[in-house]
């Protein structure tokens, strides 16, 4: 501990929620009802799956340092250059990775409370210091979510970084295109904003835009994707970034040259191309999640309004109690007092037969 850099001493590590393996294994038969992690219930599309089965023929290989299939697909699908894309062993790693390179001692990153754990994770580990934007208010029209102007207000002359997510994890709030647009064209050039999309090809709201279009015109802007949510690839880790090629020139340079696996690079490929399989998901996740948003408002729960596959939903003291009362049942949601929400749950949307199940021992637990 002590021989570690001041940044990480004392940083706890990402909290991914129960131990799912030793859950998994007392449930065999039972079915655990897995709502904690933000998956997708619906799989990855079959044609991924069999490019997976094609690529383990040359595993004995190392996989292209570059990428290059999977990024000259990615930028014909976003209509944007090779140039502007760095692969990720997942997004997390390239969250992390941005702080390193951008952020250290003596700088500051900027984040808003209630967003994504790793962001302060990031700035910490780099040994910069992490200044907390405060949220909107939990009974604004997107409660605990992004408040730019209290983001932009926090940004000061040491600040080298900020992170936002659109639609932020864990409050499933969004902000709009306009909005955006108006921060960003108030934030000083030299400090890179970071927009993490993970969850954006779940959004139907119609006052949401990609950042995407704006990297052209904003050499400091980074958006970042992963193939874990709405792909269904999240057991291969593959995210990648959108940012100005010399920002991403930057990033190459001390990114681990094989850093995604052959079959990752040959499953996200594959997976692009199914835009069908990803429709039915995105179809699939936005009528569960309307119906189960439903259920639990008639329960009398407050849940907050969510683009994601994910809604936070207010327990009160009780919270705690369900939760583990639900675990005993085989049904895993997240707990939030990692974020300061105690009070809460985070319930990720599964299919209808999962989300009738939870249903079904939420009343039980809370009769
Ligand atoms: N960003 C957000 C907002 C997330 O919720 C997650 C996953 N929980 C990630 C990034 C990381 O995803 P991955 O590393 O699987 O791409």
């Amino acid at each position: 501990e002590t021989l570690a850099r001041p940044g990480v001493r004392g940083l706890r590590a990402y909290d991914p929620g129960h131990d799912l393996v030793a859950l998994r294994r007392r449930y065999v038969e039972a079915q655990l009802v897995e709502l904690g992690s933000n998956e997708n219930p619906y799989g990855a599309s079959p044609q991924a799956k069999q490019a997976i089965v094609d690529a383990l023929a040359g595993i004995h290989i190392y996989p292209d340092p570059l990428g290059g299939d999977l990024k000259r697909a990615l930028a014909k699908h976003h209509g944007i250059d090779s140039a502007n894309l760095l692969l990720g062993n997942g997004s997390h790693e390239l969250l992390m990775q941005f702080a390193q390179v951008f952020a250290g001692p003596g700088e500051d990153v900027v984040a808003s409370k209630f967003g994504f754990a790793v962001y302060a994770l990031a700035a910490q580990a780099a040994g910069a210091e992490l200044r907390l934007a405060p949220a909107l208010s939990r009974d604004a029209a997107m409660p605990r979510g992004h408040d730019l102007a209290a983001v932009l207000e926090a940004i000061g002359p040491r600040t080298k970084l900020v992170y936002l997510a659109n639609p932020n994890n864990p409050t499933g709030t969004w902000f709009g295109a306009e909005l955006f647009a108006d921060f960003l064209a108030r934030v000083p050039e030299h400090v890179i904003v970071v927009v993490d999309e993970a969850y954006a090809e779940f959004v139907d709201a119609v006052d949401f835009a990609s950042a995407l279009p704006l990297v052209a015109r904003h050499p400091n802007l980074v958006v970042t994707r992963t193939f874990s949510k709405a792909y269904a690839l999240a057991g291969l880790r593959v995210g990648y970034a959108v940012a100005h090629p010399q920002l991403i020139a930057v990033m190459e340079r001390v990114r681990e040259s094989f850093n995604v696996n052959a079959l990752g690079l040959a499953a996200a490929e594959a997976a692009l191309a199914d835009a069908e399989h990803l429709q039915a998901s995105v179809a699939g996740n936005a009528a569960q999640r309307a119906a189960l948003a439903q259920a639990l408002l008639a329960r009398g729960l407050k849940v907050s309004p969510s683009q994601t596959n994910f809604l936070l939903v207010e327990f009160g003291d009780d919270a705690g109690r369900i939760e583990s009362r639900l675990v005993s049942r085989g049904v895993v949601l997240r707990p939030m007092g990692g974020y300061g929400l105690g009070e809460c749950l985070r319930i990720t949307v599964g299919t209808e037969a999962e989300n009738r199940r939870l249903l079904e021992a939420l009343d039980e637990v809370r009769a």
